[in-house]
């Protein structure tokens, strides 16, 4: 299905992958549960072995439940191949890894799920890889930022904690006169809203656990491969380039071409990182993206009018949603994200930090959760939870103050959100 690009995205979100089971004809991909594969043959499972043949193995490695969610992504994303992994925060070890080597960095923006911050600024640091935090509207601090040992430029396209939207076409044009690629994490708005790679991004890396799911019922990643990136012209991609030990001095960039990276992230990185996802959660998540749009538009729309509602609100101070017009961001929204501004966003109440816990504990349909993008509305209320350990300078510049609320719009009645939202406010400001 993927060689027919005339089809419209609702179609590829259902079929793009997937075929009816050959040996049974099952219609709906079956959960392929099982480890191992048997070799026709020893020469069969040489030439596997040697990467001359493609085929199963080992579902570290390669699964065809796994195969199916991988092609599925691909398509959506407008790449040439994806690698589907155990988690979001596995997906960006995995984009990272054959591109960076000790003493190496990556140019980072400053606006990040929480958890990524922890992982750029601390625990990468442990591979002898560091980040470098900067602004990514001041395209000259950008570009300031990248020396000779940066390897690769990241950001997410409509950043966490909502409200912000990443001028990708601007960035992408940086990193292409620095020779770099950029990673997009596309997690918040997902390919219906926003196609990072039409706009210049060499990868694009997913949670899949959030809006591809859509449900909240298992953690995944995903790494795709724009197969635009010419690994092998600067010499600072070794990895992609050079003769790899591991299989006989194969250079997976010669042979491989525009597929190289795929590859490698599949012989190499699941190989020997092991963060492989497992095929019963696979399952879930191509049962989620059948409805992706759907969802995403309901999302949207909801979104659209809870944020309109909360601006108007007299105990509401602001909110930051770029779908708003009164937001710096909404030019940007039909340029980057056409069909919308995604489901998250925070919004400040006049009543501080008292107000806040009072209003989160008050609300019925919300539910107060460390989680995002599922079909259910969420709350949670940062300075007294995941960004309670930072200082309140940290605070404050993540967007996560103590008067601030992030929400995530689920797909139920919008009326009934705000109702939810109107008692709960009354509840936090009596
Ligand atoms: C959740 C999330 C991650 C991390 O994904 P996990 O699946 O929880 O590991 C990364 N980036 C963004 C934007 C996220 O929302």
């Amino acid at each position: 299905m993927s060689d027919a690009p005339s089809y419209g995205f609702d179609t590829l979100q259902i079929h793009a992958g997937a075929r009816p089971d050959p040996a049974t004809g099952a219609r709906q991909t079956p959960i392929y549960q099982t480890t191992a594969y048997v070799f026709r043959d020893a020469d069969h499972a040489a030439a596997l072995f040697n990467l001359q043949e493609v085929g199963y193995i080992y579902s570290r490695l390669t699964n065809p439940t796994v195969a199916v969610l991988q092609e599925r992504i691909a398509t959506l994303e407008g790449g040439v191949g994806a690698v589907c992994c155990s988690s979001g925060h596995a997906a960006q070890i995995m984009a990272l890894f054959p591109l960076m080597a000790p003493g190496r960095n990556v140019v980072v923006s400053t606006r990040l799920y929480g958890g990524t911050v922890t992982q750029m600024s601390q625990t990468i640091k442990r591979f002898g890889w560091s980040a470098k935090f900067v602004d990514f509207d001041d395209l000259d601090a950008l570009e300031a930022a990248i020396d000779d040992d940066t390897r690769a430029v990241f950001c997410e396209s409509v950043a966490n904690p909502g409200g912000y939207i990443t001028d990708l076409d601007a960035v992408s044009a940086v990193a292409d006169k620095a020779g770099l690629p950029l990673i997009v994490d596309n997690t918040s708005a997902t390919p219906y809203l926003c196609r990072p790679i039409e706009h210049g991004a060499t990868l694009v890396v997913h949670s899949t656990t959030k809006y591809l799911t859509g449900n909240g019922t298992v953690t995944g990643g995903c790494i795709v491969d724009s197969g635009k990136f010419d690994w092998a012209a600067s010499g600072k991609f070794p990895s992609l380039s050079e003769p790899e030990p591991a299989y006989h001095g194969l250079k997976f960039a010669e042979t491989f071409g525009p597929l190289a990276f795929t590859f490698h992230g599949i012989a190499v990185g699941l190989r020997d990182l092991g963060m492989t996802m497992n095929p019963q959660g696979a399952h879930y998540t191509l049962m989620g993206i059948e409805t992706l749009s759907l969802r995403m538009e309901r999302h949207v729309a909801n979104a659209v009018k809870v944020s309109k509602w909360l601006e108007q609100d007299e105990r509401v101070d602001f909110v930051t949603y770029a779908g708003l017009e009164s937001s710096p961001y909404y030019e940007r929204v039909s340029r980057i994200c056409p069909k919308g501004a995604g489901g998250l966003f925070t919004f400040a109440l006049k009543g501080g930090y008292e107000a806040c816990v009072k209003f989160v504990n008050a609300l019925e349909i919300f539910s107060h959760v460390a989680n995002l993008g599922d079909t259910r509305s969420l709350v949670i209320h940062s300075a007294s939870t995941t960004h309670r350990q930072l200082t309140a300078e940290q605070q404050e510049a993540a967007g996560a103050g103590p008067n601030m609320v992030r929400i995530s719009i689920g797909i139920e009645d919008a009326d009934d959100l705000i109702a939810d939202l109107d008692q709960a406010l009354a509840k936090a400001s009596a």
